[in-house]
């Protein structure tokens, strides 16, 4: 290279090096002001108490409903009572399907669309054989000093308990809301996935008194906290589901002549099922980067140290290589694309009899946009083999998306970044289900989101041995539910 043109390479380096250095600067989280909050009353001895036994009733749900024990409910709801004795004076409360509740707060301002809060009371049972792996016991609500530990105290009494301490205490301070403000506590969020669940029952029954929500609050994504060394310093990653995927068990049968298995032909059943398998596995559904995972990579992008952000500020012009990766990495891809699991498969009844049919089950999980009817079609157009019997099992379509310029969003965007500066506010996909889907008929803006500080390895007891909760996240958490309601059940 010639000593000019060198210079001129240099130069133009330079150049875009300090271009590159000036995006990157400017690459921050995008400066609002969002306020100082002012602090809360909480009664926090009181919330952990109620949270305890709360915890200690054993409403669990399960698949036959003639196994649930209801008298568990029925005492639950009695402590209710006991517990929150200005909300059971001025809400109006009805209980319908055996256990769901439904209170009412009647708001100043008849015209206004009423908001809603929601939690299920049911919970998952314990493992069998599991119950002795407990530190404390599962229904004990036991407080250490550091943690409630029991079924529930995640997944989602804890919720429910804060939804309450939250409307008993503004009660006690006198404040009236200007929309009316429902708390709906369905029984069996943890197994219904039909019509007849608490929820559809909930949501029919504010549908046929002509009830339109203006907004919906239910379970959903934790404030978690992220420290990762160079790249996400001290922040918390915040996630406000917007969505739901859809679920779906699909039966696949293959025909082929039977026989004795001492004849056996090059491939019976089996063999040409698991041509189907390979079909399905090898012909993915397409991935698209939809809009909520481009402000996902934004906000995350924002918040990264200097250095990662010169590649981070780029991250548009990248999306095509970030989908080719997430592709390969299942977390990541079940984000981006409907999911295809092959989970259980049959063959012949006996070991030396030839399948004369074999089949598969395949749990796929829609993408909103991709109904059920999709999912049939993709079958049929992948799987070479057209001589098979396509069954769908149990099905739910994935949700529609909520609004993220909503004023309910707003307030819990608000919200969650005056709490702390370092809150990574982005929203989500909820890979499975909860009970604000059934809300759709009579509401648009539905938001899935849990004010509770929680790191990974603890929220993963959910469902498991040793749920708990830290004790330092329940004070905020009632506090945010205060403040919370204070602004959405306000006329603006
Ligand atoms: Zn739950």
């Amino acid at each position: 290279m010639k000593k000019s043109s060198k210079v001129a390479f240099l130069c133009a380096a330079g150049v875009l090096g300090a271009l590159n250095v000036k995006k990157a600067i400017d690459f921050v989280p995008k400066k609002e002001d969002y306020g100082i909050l002012d602090p809360e009353n909480v009664d926090s001895v009181r919330a952990q108490n109620n949270l305890s036994k709360a915890i200690s009733f054993a409403t669990v749900s399960r698949e036959n409903k003639d196994d649930v024990d209801f008298s568990e409910f029925d005492k639950f709801h009695e402590f209710l009572e006991e517990a929150y004795p200005l909300i059971h004076k001025n809400l109006k409360k009805e209980v319908i399907c055996e256990a769901s509740l439904i209170y009412k707060w009647e708001g100043k301002c008849k015209d206004l669309d009423p908001i809603a809060l929601l939690a299920h009371q049911d919970v998952v049972p314990i493992s069998p054989g599991t119950e002795e792996n407990w530190t404390y016991p599962p229904f004990s609500g036991y407080n250490d000093g550091t943690f409630i530990w029991g079924r529930g105290a995640l997944d989602m009494k804890n919720h429910l308990i804060g939804v309450l301490e939250a409307v008993e205490t503004l009660l006690s301070e006198g404040f009236e809301p200007e929309r009316d403000v429902y708390l709906l506590f369905g029984q069996d969020e943890e197994i219904s996935c039909n019509e007849d669940g608490g929820a559809m029952n909930i949501m029919r029954y504010l549908k046929e008194r002509d009830i339109h929500l203006d907004c919906v609050l239910d379970e959903g994504g934790a404030i978690l906290p992220v420290n990762v060394d160079y790249v996400l310093k001290n922040k918390n990653l915040v996630g406000i589901g917007i969505g739901e995927k859809g679920y779906c068990d699909i039966k696949i049968t293959v025909f082929n002549k039977g026989g004795h298995s001492s004849q056996a032909p090059k491939h019976n059943a089996l063999g040409d099922l698991a041509d189907v398998i390979n079909d399905l596995e090898n012909h993915q559904f397409k991935a698209e980067m939809m809009p909520f995972i481009v402000n996902l990579f934004d906000a995350m992008g924002r918040n990264c140290t200097f250095p990662v952000r010169m590649v981070a500020c780029h991250f548009k012009k990248m999306l095509p290589v970030m989908k080719a990766v997430m592709k390969e990495i299942p977390p990541a891809a079940s984000l981006i694309r409907t999911t295809t699991g092959v989970t259980m498969a049959s063959g012949s009844p006996a070991p030396n009899v030839l399948p004369q049919k074999a089949s598969i089950v395949v749990n796929f999980r829609p993408m909103p946009g991709t109904s059920i009817e999709d999912v049939v079609n993709h079958i049929k157009k992948v799987v070479r083999n057209k001589n098979i019997e396509i069954e769908v099992i149990r099905s739910r379509e994935a949700s529609v998306f909520s609004p993220t310029d909503s004023r309910a969003f707003n307030i819990l965007k608000k919200l969650i970044m005056q709490e702390d500066k370092d809150n990574v506010v982005a929203p989500y996909l909820v890979m499975g289900g909860t009970d604000s889907y059934n809300y759709q008929p009579i509401c648009e803006n539905i938001y899935r989101y849990a004010p509770y500080k929680v790191s990974v390895d603890l929220l993963l007891t959910t469902h498991g041995t040793n749920e708990r909760i830290p004790i330092s996240a329940i004070e905020p958490g009632v506090a945010f539910f205060k403040r919370y309601i204070r602004k959405a059940s306000a006329e603006v």
